[in-house]
């Protein structure tokens, strides 16, 4: 049984969530252990973590979990994963992260074994399905993934949506269980660079776009969201469709909060 950060050193660290309040005012401290881990494919590890601190745990799909992943000096450094599930009667939640080459995040994650420990922040962001949108189109790379099924399947029955969804290979795909009318179309880079956006941006220019109020989600790498949102907004959806959100920056770390750097 490892600790990502042992206690003294947490007591350490010049924090600045110690205090959930504002935007973190419904979140809270959460004080996990690894209970399963699990290579799905080359490209995702499967984490499931537990803890008495989600008993009565309540979340939007969509939303994430913030991991104290490791400290630099006495900055802590967190990354976010999307919550891919949550089972309230085992009190366990399941995260599913990219293996991408090396990151704090990744040591952890790839490393993580039952009975390791780990702190957590959640329920975090504010992205989640709109349920009266006439339909749904979620775009992203595989740093989405978890987000954007999870999304997808939360959907009422009689929702429409389109997910397209970008992968290393085709061993990478997951399984998809969702009431709702789905079209599901995943993108294979084979050998490509993660954070190109041609193959996304070329469904984006050629998907569907039904008549009514439908609603986009595009999450990944941040110059490819800007470039899907361009697309999208090019193509007549107004800002008010559009749910974007950058999870990573090619090339650079994410900043200590777990969200991709800020030009300096
Ligand atoms: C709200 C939110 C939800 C997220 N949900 C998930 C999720 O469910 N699953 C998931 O895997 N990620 C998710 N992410 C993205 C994840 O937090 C980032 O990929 C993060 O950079 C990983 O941290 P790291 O320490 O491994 O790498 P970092 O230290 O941040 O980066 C190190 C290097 O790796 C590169 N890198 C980082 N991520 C990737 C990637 N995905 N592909 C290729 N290169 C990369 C960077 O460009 C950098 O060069 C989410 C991010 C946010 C903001």
């Amino acid at each position: 049984m490892t600790d990502a950060l042992p206690q003294s050193v947490r007591a350490q660290l010049d924090d600045p969530f110690t205090e959930l309040s504002g935007s973190l005012a419904t979140a809270r401290h959460l004080d996990l252990a690894v209970v399963e881990s699990l290579r799905l494919s080359p490209t995702f590890q499967q984490v499931v973590l537990t803890s008495p601190d989600l008993d009565g745990f309540s979340y939007n799909p969509g939303q994430d979990v913030m991991l104290l992943v490791a400290a630099d000096g006495r900055r802590p450094v967190r990354r976010r994963y999307t919550i891919r599930s949550f089972d309230p009667a085992a009190r366990a939640l399941t995260v599913i992260a990219v293996l991408h080459g090396d990151g704090p995040g990744e040591r952890w994650i790839s490393s993580a074994a039952p009975g390791d420990r780990i702190a957590g922040i959640g329920p975090r962001g504010k992205i989640t399905t709109l349920p009266g949108a006439d339909w749904h189109l979620f775009l992203g790379d595989e740093s989405a993934m978890a987000a954007i099924l999870h999304m997808a399947e939360a959907l009422p029955g009689d929702a429409d949506a389109s997910l397209i969804i970008e992968v290393p290979d085709p061993d990478d795909e997951q399984e998809l269980l969702a009431p709702a009318r789905t079209r599901l179309t995943w993108l294979h880079r084979i050998g490509g660079r993660a954070g190109d956006p041609a193959l996304l941006a070329a469904e984006a220019a050629e998907v569907d776009l039904p008549p009514g109020d439908g609603h986009a989600y595009v999450f990944g790498e941040a110059s490819v969201v800007l470039a899907l949102r361009e697309i999208l907004t090019g193509r007549g959806l107004r800002q008010d469709q559009i749910s974007a959100k950058s999870y990573w920056g090619r090339g650079r770390a994410n900043a200590g909060h777990g969200e991709p750097a800020k030009d300096s």
